[in-house]
């Protein structure tokens, strides 16, 4: 029989890098571990592409695939819904390949229920000020919308405890090398 692959779940504030660590992952480790693309109901910041980094849906489309079971986890955040789709996540894990879902606390603490032998890894920051100047940094967003991240962070950085790995990035090098070293030892019986 077939081994069954990995769930990952990356979480950890916005600005704090887990996008560079997953995509890092991604291009080491292709073809053993795929992302899981969320489907959202924000719109798309600039270069992103629908089906690429989200699927980019309407509220109603959104609560439609929640009421029809099609979310392995949902979650609120920052205004805009997100949900991870449970029948690609599955199927994939189902053909031994490993999957990497990167996801806010809410939606995580839902995947620990259901997917009890899931991976999860939360990112911190250096420290709350260095997150605020990375956000800022990004200047991707309005003010408004930068104090709500950071005010989501400040409730977000507890549940960190609920992760099995934490991971201070601190130096992005130094990070990747933990993740890595998270992932290699997970799929250790793959790696043979
Ligand atoms: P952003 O809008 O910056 O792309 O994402 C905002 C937050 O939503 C990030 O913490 C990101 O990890 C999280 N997120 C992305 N996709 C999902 C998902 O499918 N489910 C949940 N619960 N959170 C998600």
């Amino acid at each position: 029989m077939q081994k069954k692959g990995v769930l990952f779940v990356l979480s950890g504030p916005s600005g704090v890098g887990k996008g560079t660590l997953k995509n890092r992952l991604l291009a080491e480790f292709e073809g053993q571990v795929v992302d899981s693309i969320s489907a959202t109901t924000r719109g798309p910041r600039e270069g992103e592409v629908h089906g690429r980094e989200y699927f980019f849906i309407s509220r109603q489309d959104f609560l439609e695939r929640i009421a029809n079971n099609d979310f392995l986890e949902h979650a609120e955040f920052s205004g805009n819904m997100y949900g991870t789709p449970k029948s690609y996540v599955l199927s994939v894990l189902e053909k031994g390949v490993n999957v990497i879902t990167e996801i806010e606390v809410q939606g995580a603490l839902q995947v620990f229920e259901r997917m009890p032998d899931c991976v999860s890894v939360f990112i911190l920051p250096p420290s709350y000020e260095e997150l605020e100047s990375r956000l800022r940094g990004r200047a991707t967003e309005s003010e408004e919308k930068i104090l709500a991240r950071l005010e989501t962070a400040k409730r977000e950085l507890p549940i960190a405890e609920k992760y099995q790995h934490r991971i201070v990035n601190n130096d992005l090098d130094a990070a990747y090398e933990e993740l890595r070293t998270i992932y290699l030892h997970a799929t250790k019986s793959q790696q043979m």
